[in-house]
């Protein structure tokens, strides 16, 4: 057990990091996070900062030396990066599980390990590949980067060859290999989180139900509106792909449900997106789930307590130095929290902070949160 008292390293400065960070000072232990950006969210809540590119050895060396357990709140750490800093000390998940996640195709094979079911694909290495998973799957596709895509970037709808033509016109949109996959008639799109700690033992969130817009996170509830049969199924998904992996730490899995059954979309080797509405709607946040499950503390359990929506706020213009106007409404609101991720910069689909609504009514607490949102608006501040 690590007990409080004790350095927790975190790779990578998000707005993640930032909230693993909060809880983690409140049990006492000591941050220390690693992080490129000068103006990193996680920052102002760390003990140590080390402000430095994931591939300086000599930086990434000094968190392994001040810290008794790192974690990593991002996929695009460099899996060798991780694996330096176990020589040293645990790194919680491993660097297998971050490798697996990085890159969708090897993540589609560990998903054909863990026995899950994912939308029929293909790899794609150039045109040529593009047309024939075009012929043998059918169209529409979604063509997306094995590696480095995020936020919807990095992904393509090709709808037929016109399309497929286009898009290679002057060559590859972009280096490396792809996954061609089919696109999925989805009823619905849902998040499972779970924490498994160092002995095994496991406890898995509610379910969330997503929407996304332009291939960015909008709106998550919970309760998810979905049966009984189809959860069960998806926290034996999740708890299957745990065990296959040996999580310490969280993961969070990405799925599609249709009207012939689930599909696995993505897997992320962290908190997500997703579960930001357990800080105040479940018995225990992702955050500190996180924390006790890598520092081999207690688990909670982790329930919902009440019907909750998240809005996320998104930057919508380039701004430097913003407030946030029009938070009069929800701050009046008893329901409802607000949380900013400290980012002084605004720029077009940034995630600069959500905001939280708990309430009785599943259908009105999504209502309030959104009503709560349309009223704000980041303006350009002081210095
Ligand atoms: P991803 O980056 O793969 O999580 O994709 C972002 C979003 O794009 C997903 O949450 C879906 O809304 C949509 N999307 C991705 N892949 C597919 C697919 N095969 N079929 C339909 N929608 C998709």
């Amino acid at each position: 057990m690590i007990l409080p008292g004790a350095t927790l390293g975190i790779l990578g400065g998000g707005q993640l990091g930032r909230m693993l960070a909060i809880p983690a000072r409140q049990l006492g232990y000591r941050v220390a996070v690693l992080a490129p950006e000068g103006d990193a969210p996680a920052f102002g809540v760390a003990d140590h900062v080390i402000r430095a590119a994931f591939e300086d050895q000599e930086a990434v060396g000094r968190l392994a030396a001040i810290s008794e357990v790192v974690t990593y709140e991002f996929e695009n750490v460099a899996a060798e990066t991780v694996r330096r800093i176990e020589a040293r000390v645990p790194v919680r998940p491993g660097a297998e599980l971050l490798a697996a996640t990085q890159d969708r195709l090897l993540e589609r094979a560990l998903c054909q390990r863990a026995g899950a079911p994912v939308a029929p694909f293909r790899e794609v290495d150039n045109r040529e590949g593009l047309s024939l998973a075009l012929t043998e799957l059918g169209g529409p596709l979604r063509l997306k980067t094995a590696r480095g895509g995020y936020d919807g970037g990095g992904q393509w709808r090709i709808r037929d060859e016109a399309d497929a033509e286009a898009l290679f016109r002057n060559g590859p949109p972009v280096e490396g290999r792809f996954l061609a996959e089919k696109e999925v008639n989805f009823e619905t799109e849902v998040s499972v989180i779970l924490c498994r700690d160092v002995y095994g033992d496991t406890r898995i969130f509610p379910l969330f139900e997503n929407h996304h817009e332009g291939g960015i996170l909008a709106l998550t509830r919970c309760p998810a509106r979905i049966s009984a049969a189809r959860r069960s199924e998806i926290e034996d998904l999740a708890v299957a792909f745990a065990d296959t992996v040996g999580l310490v730490g969280t993961l969070t899995v990405e799925l599609f449900v249709t009207a012939r059954g689930v599909l696995v979309n993505e897997l992320a080797p962290r908190v997500h997106n997703s579960g930001h509405l357990t800080v105040e709607a479940c018995t225990v946040s992702q955050f500190e789930q996180h924390l006790r499950a890598v520092c081999g503390l207690p688990l909670r359990p982790a329930e919902l307590r009440k019907p909750a929506a998240m809005v996320n706020l998104l930057g919508t213009e380039e701004l430097r130095f913003i407030r946030l106007e029009g938070v009069e409404s929800a701050l009046r609101d008893p329901g409802a929290s607000l949380h900013l991720y400290g980012k002084r910069h605004c720029r077009p689909r940034r995630k600069m902070g959500h905001l939280t609504v708990v309430g009785d009514d599943p259908d009105e607490v999504v209502s309030r949160a959104r009503a709560h949102a349309e009223t704000m608006r980041f303006v350009k501040g002081g210095s």
